[in-house]
């Protein structure tokens, strides 16, 4: 019935890998954030990477639903017409994209980790050889951080798109 979002799903559940999905309902572990992707252990050889995924559920449910202009070149995909479940599967897609892409993908799935490390070496001001970062230093690492954002960002957006669509026209 929602051909797209059973492809990632059994894409990600016939791999090698470990994959945990995680749903979070307690509103004391929330932010605004509506679901997270983390990798947890790369296998260098490739064979069997652990990832965790986190849907926060009262984040979902608040989630504006309407249609929104691009924030930053980052577009939304609106949860315009869907309830409960169907706003839970529109974003277990777009993370399952995430994952299903850095299984296929090494380059996909160094890209996710850069920015990970990234965005930890910016929330703690130093760079790697421990020398404070300066405010320049700082907005100019952030901005690198937001395109490589943007660019991992476009393969989940296209196939949440797509997952919209199909739970829109399949409830
Ligand atoms: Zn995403």
């Amino acid at each position: 019935m929602h051909p797209a979002l059973q492809d990632l799903w059994s894409t990600v559940e016939q791999s090698t890998h470990l994959v945990f999905v995680e749903l979070i309902t307690d509103p004391k572990r929330c932010s605004n954030m509506a679901a997270e992707t983390v990798v947890e252990e790369a296998d260098p050889a490739g064979r069997r990477h652990t990832i965790r995924l986190r849907l926060f559920i009262p984040a979902i449910d608040r989630a504006y639903p309407g249609a929104q202009e691009p924030q930053e070149g980052m577009e939304f995909v609106p949860f315009a017409g869907l309830r409960h479940e169907t706003r839970y599967a529109k974003v277990l897609g777009h993370e399952l994209a995430h994952v299903s892409n850095m299984l296929r993908d090494p380059g996909y799935l160094h890209l996710v980790q850069e920015i990970c490390a990234e965005q930890h070496a910016v929330a703690a001001g130093v760079r790697s050889d421990g020398e404070r970062l300066s405010h320049t230093a700082l907005q100019e690492r952030s901005s690198r951080i937001w395109r490589l954002v943007l660019e991992s960002e476009k393969p989940a957006l296209a196939a949440e798109a797509r997952i919209y669509r199909e739970l829109l026209t399949n409830k």
